[in-house]
């Protein structure tokens, strides 16, 4: 029954509530002397970064990733960000600039205009959008490093007009030492970059330090203690969503081919942790599919990783048919749905909720990870039936603007007047009637 399957579907997402790695708990316990959960763990770096700054800031740098940095090594010198531009491979930089191209474009194209209404004479309505001043953005660093995280950030920050972007990731090799994502920061002019990760960067964004001025939203994807840290912030400052560890279904029929099946669970899956689900209603495909991934795992230069997430996060589902297939996906709302099948139309349009769909043989998700378009900043962990990915829109907020004159206030009146009256603010109702 799909209810089961659903279950069993959901127990195979990565971890998002109070469970991390062997690794992760023994770090916790190290750090903190107890067994914390995420949660609590989380709540304690918030509270101590609140607190005590700086100072907190690079206590936990220290003990959760190793650094051991000063107050002035916490900002990346902007000779460090064109050291690593110059030093870039060229072909390198050509990409990052065909891919700001393509996701300048999206981005501008689903901006939110003004919207300004005159639904009688006299009077004028408007919705306007005006962009953040100021946002943060994560960009993770623990287990692979992320260029294409800040392109898949900063861009829709710069096409919305924020003026100030500060980008933070962990002063690790795969995070603020990466050369490439310094060298991507340097070609989007991002001069603002920080040497923190995890919770700790976060609530210094939220709170702000002497160190890192405070930001009106932070954005960006993160491990569980990242997700985790913003939603504990959210409320000082907006956050876009429970951006976690990544998850794919991939729905297929006798169509797909078991090898790009297999390629595309792989790749899910390489993100250590990350979840990779193959739900058919062809029987064939889950053996073919299986034994491809054996045969493509050996090859991988992450396959000790990438094994131990399929171990944890892999299933392959085999249901009744299409509509099954359908129903499942849409309950589950995975952060990326891939339709493998001859009509992968007729599928989506069955399907509401996912962060974002990918159809056809040749829509491999790795296009939109890297350069298709929208941004790959999306929400995960079941959130996808309320929550949306990043986008140009992310960086603006609404407000409306009202403009009667003096006749068309005379109209609207007695509505206005008696509305008051019933609720006993006769204050409102007096500041309409004494212009009449
Ligand atoms: P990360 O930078 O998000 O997390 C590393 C930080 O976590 C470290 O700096 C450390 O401070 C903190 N940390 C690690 N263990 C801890 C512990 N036990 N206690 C307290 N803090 C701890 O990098 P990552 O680990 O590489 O994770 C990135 C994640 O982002 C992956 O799961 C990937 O799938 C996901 N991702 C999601 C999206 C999306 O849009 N949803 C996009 C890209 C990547």
């Amino acid at each position: 029954g799909s209810a089961e399957i659903l279950q069993q579907l959901r127990d195979k997402l990565s971890p998002q509530g109070d469970v991390v790695s062997p690794r992760g708990r023994a770090l916790t316990e190290e750090v903190f002397g107890a067994p914390l959960t995420p949660i609590e763990v989380v709540g304690r770096i918030c509270q101590e970064v609140q607190s005590g700054g700086t100072k907190a800031l690079l206590k936990f740098n220290r003990q959760l990733d190793k650094a051991d940095l000063t107050a002035d090594q916490l900002r990346v010198p902007a000779a460090d960000l064109a050291a690593a531009h110059a030093a870039a491979d060229p072909e390198l930089i050509e990409s990052i600039r065909r891919i700001r191209d393509n996701v300048a474009t999206f981005q501008k194209a689903i901006l939110h205009r003004d919207v300004t209404i005159q639904p009688q004479p006299g009077v004028t309505l408007t919705q306007r959008y005006v962009p953040l001043r100021r946002v943060g953005v994560c960009v993770p660093g623990g287990a692979a490093a992320y260029p294409s995280t800040v392109l898949m950030t900063v861009v829709p920050a710069q096409v919305a007009g924020v003026a100030e972007i500060a980008v933070v990731a962990p002063p690790t090799p795969f995070g603020a030492y990466n050369q490439d994502m310094l060298a991507t920061c340097h070609e989007l002019g991002v001069t603002e970059v920080y040497r923190m990760g995890g919770a700790q960067a976060v609530a210094a964004l939220a709170y702000g330090t002497d160190t890192v001025p405070a930001v009106n939203k932070i954005v960006g994807p993160g491990n569980l203690f990242v997700a985790l840290a913003k939603k504990h912030v959210y409320g000082t400052v907006d956050i876009d969503s429970f951006a976690g560890p990544s998850e794919v279904i991939v729905i297929a029929d006798g169509t797909a081919r078991p090898d790009f099946i297999a390629a595309d669970l792989l790749a899910q899956a390489e993100h250590s942790p990350g979840s990779a689900i193959l739900i058919t209603w062809d029987e064939s495909l889950i053996d073919a599919v299986s034994n491809e991934v054996a045969k493509q795992l050996a090859s991988l230069e992450r396959s000790e990783l990438t094994l131990d997430s399929l171990e944890a996060f892999g299933a392959l589902i085999l249901v009744r048919d299409e509509a099954q297939a359908c129903e499942l996906t849409d309950s589950f709302a995975p952060e990326h749905l891939h339709i493998e099948t001859a009509n992968p139309r007729d599928q989506i349009a069955n399907i509401k909720n996912s962060g974002a769909a990918f159809l056809g043989h040749h829509t491999p998700v790795a296009l939109g990870d890297y350069a298709a378009g929208p941004s790959h900043v999306l929400p995960t962990g079941g959130t996808c039936t309320w929550a949306a990915g990043l986008s140009s829109n992310s960086f603006l907020r609404s407000g409306s603007v009202t403009e009667f004159d003096e006749a068309a206030m005379k109209q609207i009146a007695p509505d206005v007047e008696r509305l008051a009256e019933k609720e006993g603010l006769t204050a409102h109702a007096r500041s309409v009637s004494i212009r009449k």
